[in-house]
């Protein structure tokens, strides 16, 4: 069987999910993970014939597609500001609206972390893409990542080593941390514990909001990372802005990915906490999605 014989299988059993261009956008990853082709090859080589072993694999990638498995979890990894990332059902698909994020960090640090060592904590790393990415382009970065789910840090370690960052990851839940010499065992000693930049995109999608997720998100992505109650949506956010009066630097940031409904009530945390220069800022789709504030 020929590779192009197979896509035309794909368009036939896809196109009424997903939609031409979605398919052959999952056409080309596929290739190029399971066939090791480069994107343009495809097109070069749609005679490429195809060995039992190849075609077995794109039968079974086309069945995961049809359940509607998000293809990042049937080819174990996604990219990420330009960084390959492990993922499965345990961590969160890393989504542009955190690229954003990130980028933002590296461009407010990009000078100062070149002079001295900024000791960054990233809070619910999921796949560790936060504290990874900003580990990899910021110089001097010293990164500790904090995660609940032990399967979800087994994800990020595995990241941290093949990203080739050094990262301190600790398993613990923030809404049981006050201080961070109970959350890294006394490591730190007392006076140096303090942070340049905590950052975190904690679960923020209520209940009341399930109707407007995707099913593909809903039925495979871990619900321990995204949902809060209707009742205390800001429950992370206001232990992390606690944690954050005690634990970051005078002049530091604090850096949240936000539920764009709830723009105002996350700013007003922060006002009420006395954090200064407080941004609320837009994703690319216009949602408000990052909250930024600085610590007197
Ligand atoms: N942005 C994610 C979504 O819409 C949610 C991420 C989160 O809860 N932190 O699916």
């Amino acid at each position: 069987m020929v590779l192009k014989e197979i896509q035309h299988i794909f368009y036939k059993a896809l196109d009424a999910i997903y939609g031409r261009d979605e398919v052959n956008s999952f056409f080309f990853l596929a290739t190029e993970h399971y066939l090791n082709f480069p994107r343009f090859q495809l097109t070069l080589q749609p005679e490429f014939t195809l060995s039992k072993a190849e075609i077995a694999v794109f039968f079974k990638l086309l069945e995961d597609l049809k359940q509607q498995i998000p293809i990042q979890y049937i080819l174990g990894e996604t990219e990420f500001y330009g960084l390959t990332f492990k993922v499965n059902e345990n961590v969160l698909i890393p989504r542009p609206e955190t690229e954003e994020l990130v980028d933002l960090i590296i461009k407010e640090h990009a000078i100062s972390s070149v002079k001295k060592p900024l000791r960054i904590l990233d809070i619910g790393t999921g796949s560790g893409c936060i504290a990874i990415s900003l580990a990899k382009n910021l110089p001097n970065a010293q990164v500790y990542a904090l995660d609940i789910s032990k399967d979800a840090l087994k994800i990020a370690k595995q990241n941290a080593i093949l990203n080739a960052v050094n990262i301190t990851f600790i398993e613990a839940d923030i809404l049981e941390v006050t201080t961070v010499l109970n959350l890294v065992n006394n490591e730190l000693s007392e006076t140096d514990f303090l942070f340049d930049i905590i950052v975190s995109n904690p679960p923020y999608v209520r209940q009341l909001e399930k109707k407007e997720i995707q099913p593909n998100v809903l039925e495979n992505e871990p619900h321990l990372a995204l949902f809060v109650t209707d009742l205390n949506p800001l429950i992370f956010y206001k232990a992390i802005t606690n944690f954050a009066i005690n634990n970051l630097k005078q002049k530091s940031k604090l850096y949240f990915e936000i539920n764009q409904y709830l723009g105002e009530d996350t700013k007003q945390l922060l006002v009420q906490a006395n954090f200064k220069d407080i941004e609320l800022l837009k994703d690319l789709n216009g949602n408000d999605r990052v909250l930024k504030a600085l610590k007197d």
